[in-house]
């Protein structure tokens, strides 16, 4: 059984380790394999010792978690860094049209009673809706397959396996 202590470990192929993907199974080495399988969803991943990472080859690109020593980092794509500056486009791209529309709507506000005097504020409000909305549904692709693999691991255990 893995214990969450306080002190860092360094992450060796002959050790049990909490799954970074169901969260809840523990993933323990394959024999005579550079491999681990959790026991709860199935999943196998080689392991990269000299990296400190495991790797999971089922998906193109792989998907790699880091040993930090006491947790699973973040999952990322081979070859792939999600930089600062990805989430200040993605964060730009909610806030800019959103303001955009609610300076224009303020600046030059409909006459009040009109018929379509509620229509700016609406307009803004979907404006940042949608486009909220199209940066999780990026997030989310880029994360896809953790996404899946974690809700179906979670389907197991709620309704047996
Ligand atoms: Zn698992």
């Amino acid at each position: 059984m893995y214990s969450y202590n306080n002190s860092a470990t360094y992450f060796s192929e002959h050790e049990v380790y909490p799954c970074p993907i169901c969260r809840y199974g523990e993933i323990s080495p394959l024999s005579l394999m550079d491999a681990m399988a959790c026991n709860s969803c199935r999943h196998i991943f080689t392991t990269e010792i000299e990296k400190q990472q495991i790797k999971m080859a089922d998906r193109q690109p792989p998907l790699i978690w880091r040993w930090n020593g006491r947790r699973w980092t973040e999952a990322h794509l081979e070859g792939v860094e999600l930089g600062w500056a990805y989430w200040v486009g993605a964060i730009a791209f909610v806030i800019f049209p959103t303001t955009l529309l609610g300076l224009t709507a303020y600046v030059r506000p409909p006459v009040s009673g009109s018929l379509l005097s509620w229509l700016p504020t609406v307009w803004t409000g979907l404006a940042f809706l949608l486009h909220l909305g199209i940066v999780l549904w990026l997030v989310i692709e880029f994360y896809e397959f953790p996404v899946q693999a974690y809700l179906s691991a979670r389907r197991q255990q709620i309704f047996g396996r």
